[in-house]
């Protein structure tokens, strides 16, 4: 599934959509670029949870904690190294949530540390500078129809 946004705004609203209607225990999975727009995907996904804090890359700290409707941790992978790591910062700990949301940027990094069942949006930089192409995949048992109408709640 791919969906094209013509301008920051419209990302926004998409990631605010989804935050809105996703369910306890969703992992999503970011990649793309830097500047691609992971971190503005987040941002607004977020602010559909109600959450109103600064939402910035967590580059430096690898993880954010937000709470919003649901707990959110936001992970950010691109300055880790080693796959090692990950254990030492309790990503494991929490890349699986029965309760919480999990936004994992640079997901891509270290494909084999991913839970079992993942939505991956991989975002790229479309024809003109404001352009992204957001592609929407499934890993695991996210079923598709789910993910369809997660996608197609325009306006709500
Ligand atoms: P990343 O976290 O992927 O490195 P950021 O979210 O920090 O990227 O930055 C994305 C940048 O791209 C922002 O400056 C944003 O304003 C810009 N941008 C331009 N057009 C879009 C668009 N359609 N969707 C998302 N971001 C866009
Ligand atoms: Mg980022």
């Amino acid at each position: 599934m791919e969906i094209i946004t013509k301008a920051p705004e419209e990302t926004s609203a998409l990631a605010c959509r989804i935050g809105k209607n996703v369910p306890a225990g969703t992992v999503i999975c970011l990649t793309g670029d830097l500047g691609a727009g992971k971190t503005l995907f987040t941002e607004g996904f977020c602010r559909g949870l109600g959450i109103d804090s600064d939402v910035t890359s967590p580059t430096f700290n690898l993880m954010n904690v937000y709470e919003g409707r649901l707990l959110v941790r936001h992970f950010d992978l691109y300055r880790l190294e080693d796959e090692s790591e990950l254990e030492e910062f309790g990503f494991y700990e929490y890349s699986e949530p029965d309760d919480g949301l999990v936004l994992i940027e640079w997901a891509d990094k270290f494909p084999e540390a991913l839970p079992e069942a993942y939505i991956r949006i991989h975002i790229e930089r479309g024809q003109d500078e404001n352009e992204r192409v957001l592609s929407f995949t499934r890993a695991g048992e996210i079923d598709a129809a789910w993910l369809r109408e997660l996608l197609s709640q325009e306006g709500k």
